[in-house]
């Protein structure tokens, strides 16, 4: 099956092979056709199967034609990296229709997203938070709504998001397409779901695709040790690209410091860093000028980065879902990835029920000659032993200590 099998305009062809696309994805095979039908999707795929092109491409399509400079369709995003991205898509996608679309998202001056709605938009992609914002400054009219996208629901509850969504339903009227995408279907999503749309039908595509493309790895370590041997593995290693996952904030933080102490060249996301620092370290990664980016979940979610080559869970994500959205990030679309995590043995849990959800074993490396058993430095401080003393990570700590 290739792109002319959706008989989409020529505009939107040029569109799709200036993005280098000639098969769709299996979420595209079966979405696209159903989307340009006009009914309700519940699309359930992951950050990594190409799900953005699958409603981007009949969105464009419907829009083509009809009155310009309206909102005519919507899209959701928990996160403002999402928001940008999928705008990004939509422009390269839809770059030969000209069709316009804004990412609208909080965290920046409202003043230049006021502009940019007021010159007249056909497509907004928005987080929450801001669209409201918006909506109730009456910088933004959904009366002509004809598509409306919730993307990563899942996400967006996690997040808190929910009643800011239904806030946003409440102000739109009439009937419209719905479509609902999101990795995992918990309760409440259902529950949404159910609310929402009209007849869905529902759409899966399995976690095989970064389950096949990625190889699974566990190295158990102690605690205490994982800094070392996380440098010593990105010595010995090979590696295009790492996004490596931490739990907490701090974390990523001192692991980004540590190995840039290292001569490494890493920058951490977290959620605390101001949006054009997060923009700046998402735009190095991705242009290649760093190689490492230390991340927890929250800051990660929805980076869309083609070539990641490994996927380092320094601490053992929450669950499985977490797992699988962590590891989306490698082994995109026909390309190899790894995946490398951390186990303590208080993770042995999480372990059974990755194994449960990978339907076999997964294999523990041990790396030759690392000193495993090298005692924490003092019994008080969790930090790892480290070879060079960095001022500026003690300053830091120090300060968060007070
Ligand atoms: P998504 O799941 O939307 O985040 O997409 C994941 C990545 O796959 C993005 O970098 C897309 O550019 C890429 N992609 C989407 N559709 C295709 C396709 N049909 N062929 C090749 N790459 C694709």
């Amino acid at each position: 099956m290739d792109f002319t099998a959706f008989n989409l305009h020529p505009s939107i062809m040029a569109g799709v092979r200036a993005c280098g696309y000639s098969v769709p994805t299996p979420v595209q095979a079966k979405a696209i056709p159903l989307i340009m039908q006009g009914g309700d999707i519940i699309g359930l795929a992951q950050t990594g199967t190409g799900k953005t092109a699958a409603f981007v491409l009949p969105i464009l399509e419907r829009l083509r034609s009809g009155s310009r400079g309206r909102v005519r369709a919507l899209i959701i995003s928990p996160t403002r990296e999402l928001a940008e991205q999928t705008c990004d898509v939509i422009n390269s996608l839809g770059g030969e229709t000209g069709l316009r679309s804004i990412a609208v998202y909080g965290g920046v001056s409202m003043e230049r997203q006021t502009s940019g709605l007021r010159r007249g938009v056909d497509i907004v992609t928005a987080c929450p938070g801001r669209l409201i914002d918006h909506l109730w400054k009456g910088n933004i009219s959904l009366e002509d709504l004809e598509i409306l996208v919730i993307d990563e629901a899942d996400r967006m509850f996690d997040m808190g998001f929910l009643p800011d969504v239904h806030n946003i339903l409440s102000c739109i009227l009439h009937k419209h397409q719905k479509l609902l995408f999101s990795a995992t279907m918990p309760p409440d999503i259902r529950l949404l779901a159910r609310e929402i749309l009209h007849h869905p039908v529902t759409v899966q595509i399995d976690h095989e695709l970064p389950a096949k493309t990625v190889s699974h790895v566990l190295y158990p370590v102690p605690q205490h040790r994982k800094t070392d041997l996380l440098r010593e593995i990105l010595h010995r290693t090979r590696m295009e690209s790492v996004l490596i996952f931490t739990r907490t904030k701090l974390r990523a933080e001192r692991l980004a410091q540590q190995l840039a102490s290292d001569g490494h060249r890493v920058a951490s996301l977290q959620g605390d860093l101001p949006q054009h620092r997060r923009q700046a370290a998402l735009d190095r990664f991705r242009d290649g000028s760093i190689k490492i980016l230390v991340a927890t979940d929250i800051a990660a979610r929805g980076i869309d980065v083609l070539r990641i080559s490994h996927v380092v869970n320094y601490d053992m994500p929450e669950n499985t879902d977490a797992y699988i959205h962590r590891i989306g990030r490698t082994g995109r679309v026909e390309k190899s990835g790894d995946a490398i995590t951390f186990v303590t043995s208080a993770d042995s849990e999480k372990v059974a029920a990755l194994e449960r959800l990978l339907d076999e074993p997964v294999k523990r490396l041990t790396l030759e000659g690392f000193d495993y058993a090298r005692r924490a430095p003092n019994s008080q401080s969790r930090q790892p032993a480290r070879k060079r003393p960095n001022r500026i990570q003690g300053r830091g700590l120090a300060r968060r200590r007070q």
